[in-house]
């Protein structure tokens, strides 16, 4: 079978090093890609959201799925209208994706079905805004309503921080926003795949989405994360797939609007149990490549019963016991203004050590590697203890010469403090 990859980062990197190794691939295109998805699929000069380009590629090369990496494809409908052309897409429709697209949606689902999540207000303008915060205590939570790239949340400590982050949230026409209850406790990721009617839990992780060691610094898309997240113990994986995930897909379905593809609920792990904080409707990236490197079946084959309703028939994914650690390499400014055009080396002597390094941000001139965008390389390792999949992954980090970037030195810090104890 083809199959069609969108996408063109770390994530798709490791979703196309997979997709490769399934014995049911015929021929693997990836739109746009990048040199290290190159290395196993055909690139072609596409964009992603250009639905009209995609339904024509798809039916000139008989693909047979498009794996779709990014929101913003899903959340415009490109699984909706492949799916109308008789095409089978990885991916929710737009209402199913308006759990990533509209935070607003999600909690009045959550209010609807009893989820627990933050208490929340939706609001349309400032004035109304002001009246309603006189309902929360401080920290308090303020978000733009739609896609932000994780750059919409704030966390105002005090009146005065509230004041600035509305006024620049209400600053363009028909801005919406939530309003939330500020939870405390460790924030753990998890995945399930679902056709609608099944639900297959599908790993954990956890994310360090701050720049900077310590979590300082600006929000991400995140620099480094670890799988599986064992603060996540398989009582609250359960506990948050019956409270939160099942009644979510079930709520969805009901109204018509079934949920297809991975269902990422990033949660927050209180001392009254699991509570949703936001819901992504595709892989987190870097979660993705440590999925992928734990990632032990066919991947075409799940991807695709996702799609077609026919998870029910399958077992179980295995994945291997060990941990797998990922760090980001990016780009010096990020998350600013990056700096482009820095040249990478050695990745074949990091590779060497056992790690693989999915590349993002990356483009060859000439015969040399340079970085393109704010996140560059994601460098992958595993090991029987998140403290040795660390250092396994910093002794490749420290193979490869990017000096125009950085790393944090500290990913899966969290776990390795337990570990030490
Ligand atoms: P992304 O998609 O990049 O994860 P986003 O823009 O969808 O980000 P959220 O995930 O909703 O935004 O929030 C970003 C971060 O803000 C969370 O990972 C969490 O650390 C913090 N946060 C969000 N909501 C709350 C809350 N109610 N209480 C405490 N912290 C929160």
């Amino acid at each position: 079978m083809n199959v069609l990859l969108l996408g063109s980062g770390g994530r798709e990197h490791a979703l196309a090093w997979r997709l490769a190794q399934s014995p049911r691939l015929g021929k693997l295109f990836a739109a746009p890609g990048n040199p290290g998805i190159a290395a196993h699929a055909e690139c072609v000069d596409l964009v992603p959201t250009d639905q009209r380009g995609v339904i024509d590629f798809c039916l000139r090369n008989s693909i047979g799925l498009v794996v779709i990496g990014p929101e913003a494809p899903l959340v415009a409908g490109l699984a909706d209208n492949l799916r109308t052309m008789g095409i089978a897409a990885f991916g929710p429709g737009s209402d199913a994706a308006r759990l990533e697209g509209s935070k607003g949606f999600t909690k009045d689902l959550c209010a609807r079905e009893d989820i627990p999540t933050a208490g929340y207000a939706r609001v349309t303008s400032l004035a109304g805004a002001r009246a309603a915060l006189t309902d929360f205590g401080w920290p308090v939570v303020l978000k733009a309503d739609g896609l932000a790239a994780g750059k919409g949340v704030t966390i105002a400590m005090n009146p005065q921080e509230a004041e600035a982050a509305l006024t620049a949230l209400f600053d363009h026409p028909g801005a919406e926003a939530v309003i939330e209850e500020f939870l405390t406790g460790e924030e753990a990721s998890l995945f399930v795949l679902t056709d609608g009617t099944t639900l297959m839990p599908f790993g954990s992780a956890q994310d360090h989405k701050r720049v900077g060691d310590g979590d300082t610094g600006p929000n991400t898309g995140g620099m480094g994360a670890y799988s599986p997240a064992p603060v996540l113990t398989p009582a609250l994986e359960q506990a948050a797939i019956d409270q939160i995930v099942r009644p979510t897909v079930e709520a969805l379905a009901r109204a018509g609007t079934p949920y297809s593809g991975v269902l990422y609920a990033g949660l927050m792990l209180t001392n009254t149990g699991p509570k949703l904080i936001e819901y992504n409707c595709r892989f987190g990236d870097p979660e993705c490549q440590v999925l992928m490197l734990r990632f032990e079946d066919d991947l075409l084959e799940l991807l695709l019963a996702t799609a077609e309703g026919r998870l029910g028939d399958l077992p179980p994914p295995r994945f291997a016991d060990a941990t797998a650690l990922t760090v980001v390499m990016a780009a010096n400014g990020y998350p600013g203004t990056p700096e482009l055009g820095g040249a990478i080396e050695g990745i074949a002597a990091a590779e060497a050590s056992g790690a693989r390094v999915f590349q993002a941000g990356t483009r060859t001139e000439g015969d040399t590697l340079v970085a393109t965008s704010g996140r560059v390389l994601a460098v992958t390792a595993s090991g029987a203890t998140v403290t040795q999949a660390q250092a396994a992954a910093y002794r490749a980090v420290d193979a490869i010469a990017f000096p125009t970037g950085f790393a944090r030195r500290d990913i899966g810090w969290r776990e390795v403090e337990r570990e030490a104890d």
